[in-house]
């Protein structure tokens, strides 16, 4: 299967969930056994001789592929939620929206200085969202980490926001 016979399988719904949005459906990637097995053998082909130790998925989207992945790299997976939903000691960042502002969170014993991290969501978009797992993540002093997106809203530019030796990496890409 070929990238863009995947990015074929992509729905997009214009105007959702509010006006002026070209909205990314993922869920008839999943849906389809032949794109869902080509995504899960992408993951691991990129990741596989990296040396990951975990899988962190940001909530919700983030929470299909990331164990999905975590299970073929045979690692663990981490989630990371909305205020509120976890229940332990947590560490959160907060972070800019278009429309107000938003935090994310981490269970504080999530992660030790010797992983080396998978930080996966389904889509980069502005890049805030990420950007602000991408600051969790390095606060818990982690030996390294790599980002990845199912699919990549090029024309945003959000990939400059990350340090240039991080490696950003998406699978699908869309000029809007
Ligand atoms: P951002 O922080 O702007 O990069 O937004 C990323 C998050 O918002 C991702 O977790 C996506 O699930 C969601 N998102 C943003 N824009 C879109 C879009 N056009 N289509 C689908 N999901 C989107």
């Amino acid at each position: 299967m070929s990238i863009q016979s995947l990015k074929d399988v992509v729905r997009n719904i214009s105007n959702f969930p509010i006006d002026g949005i070209e909205f990314k459906d993922i869920t008839t990637l999943f849906q389809s056994p032949e794109s869902l097995h080509e995504l899960s053998d992408i993951m691991y082909e990129k990741y596989k001789d990296k040396g990951i130790t975990m899988v962190v998925g940001i909530e919700s989207r983030g929470f299909f592929m990331g164990p999905a992945t975590a299970l073929r790299l045979n690692t663990g997976f981490v989630p990371i939620r909305k205020p509120g939903k976890l229940p332990y000691k947590v560490l959160e960042e907060s972070f800019t929206k278009e429309y107000g502002d938003d935090a994310i969170q981490i269970h504080a014993d999530a992660l030790t200085e010797d992983d080396v991290v998978l930080l996966h969501d389904d889509l980069l978009a502005t890049g805030g969202t990420m950007l602000a797992a991408y600051k969790l993540v390095k606060k818990m002093g982690v030996k390294k980490v790599y980002i990845n997106f199912l699919i990549e809203l090029e024309s945003l530019e959000a990939r400059k926001l990350f340090p240039e030796d991080v490696e950003v990496d998406s699978i699908i890409r869309f000029d809007i």
